[in-house]
């Protein structure tokens, strides 16, 4: 194989943000000339009409938009009381906004290893941990979060049951995962509360920073409208809680009604390209697993591979941008190195950590892209391994 041929055509990205701009920017431009025209920047029309969209897709009974994906699980750790020295169930292969979120408010991050095929926190890790405290009189956890990781979602079933069968509620980390299902049923109904991100190259993402939760429970919803206003009740000057300033700007929310005209083509996109890497990369890498009855948003096409340094650097000479997510298990950060680990231990994420490697897909990747790439990973590895 010639490999210069290989880099000819147009750039290869990890996010394509600006092609999807060419399909719907025009739209995306007149929907927030049309904010700047009314003015409404904070909770203006849009806020709401967004939040009845995401309940749309969804199926959600309560949708509250937000600041962050950070600032949505801080908002709802406030809902569900958490505060100093509670103790908070989280994976430790993950971005760190996840235990973030519980260490700011005063909490500590309990990590949890995470499944070797889903890469999803494993209910096996998780129910050795539960004991674990429970045998040794440990502080109790109040819950769980569960992170969709790549965007494929947790065993929602596994974990709400253990967590039902020790009091401890689940919170979806779905920074990922929104357009996934489990199950049959969508992202934003498969724990109790759910949270997402807006980040722009998240699969929904605005030109920001944007969150958004999910519930079914009205209380719950009532209380993070609240929370995400500086804790305001009734009346706008009469505080009945600490809350924050985390309310999503209204020209994100112009940005994302406009986003979501497209989101189900995007997903459906997303799923068909990574059919394609799954087929064709199968004999060369350990491809994603995604359980069965589940279906992932392709946040990231992730791989495993034995000597990731190699592959991307010969990736990176054809012209095939890599990305790895992520380098180093929460529990080897500097910040969190100090907080409790699984009995066990975490031997899967700290594999994981050096073994991944993302590749480039998006709803913009045409199949001359498409073939680029598994061209570029076969020259790598295909000899290696015939
Ligand atoms: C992106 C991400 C977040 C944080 O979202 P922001 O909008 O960037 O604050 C949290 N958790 C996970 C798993 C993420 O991927």
């Amino acid at each position: 194989m010639n490999p210069s041929a290989s880099v000819e055509g147009p750039p290869i990205n990890l996010v394509d943000l600006q092609a999807q701009r060419k399909a719907i920017g025009r739209g995306i431009e007149e929907a927030i000339a049309a904010v700047l025209e009314h003015g409404q920047f904070i909770m203006g029309p849009e806020v709401a009409d967004l939040e009845a969209a995401l309940a749309g897709i969804t199926g959600a009974g309560e949708v509250v938009t937000c600041s962050s994906g950070t600032d949505s699980l801080v908002l709802a750790l406030l809902a569900m009381g958490v505060g100093p020295g509670d103790m908070v169930l989280v994976p430790a292969f993950t971005f760190a906004a996840t235990a973030e979120a519980v260490a700011l408010l005063g909490a500590i991050p309990f990590f949890v290893d995470v499944s070797p095929t889903t890469f999803t926190i494993d209910p096996e890790s998780l129910a050795e941990t539960i004991a674990g405290i429970e045998r040794e009189g440990g502080t109790r956890p109040l819950g769980v979060i569960v992170v969709d990781l790549f965007g494929q979602p947790g065993d929602y079933q596994a974990i709400n049951d253990l967590a039902h069968d020790h009091g401890l509620w689940v919170l979806a980390d779905a920074a990922q995962s929104l357009g996934a299902t489990y199950r049959g049923r969508p992202v934003g109904t498969l724990s109790h509360i759910t949270a997402t991100s807006f980040f722009p190259a998240k699969p929904l993402g605005c030109y920001g920073d944007g969150g958004a939760l999910f519930t079914d429970d009205l209380e719950v919803g009532t209380r993070l409208r609240s929370l995400r206003a500086h804790g305001q009740g009734a009346d706008k000057y009469d505080n009945v809680r600490i809350g924050i300033n985390g309310r999503l700007d209204t020209i994100q929310a112009a940005v994302l009604l406009q986003k979501l005209t497209v989101f189900g083509a995007e997903i459906r996109r997303r799923q068909e390209i990574a059919a394609r890497y799954d087929k064709d990369l199968a004999d060369v890498v350990v491809t994603p697993c995604v359980a069965e009855g589940s279906t992932s948003a392709w946040a990231q096409y992730t791989v495993v591979v034995e000597d990731r340094e190699a592959l991307r650097r010969q990736l990176s000479a054809r012209g095939v941008p890599t990305a790895v997510y992520y380098p180093t298990p929460l529990h080897r950060h500097a910040a969190y190195k100090d907080f409790p680990i699984a009995p066990g231990g975490l031997p899967v994420s700290e594999h994981l950590a050096d073994h991944v490697l993302s590749l480039p897909l998006h709803p913009y990747l045409d199949g001359f892209m498409q073939e680029r790439v598994v061209e570029a990973v076969m020259a790598a590895l295909g000899d290696t391994m015939s």
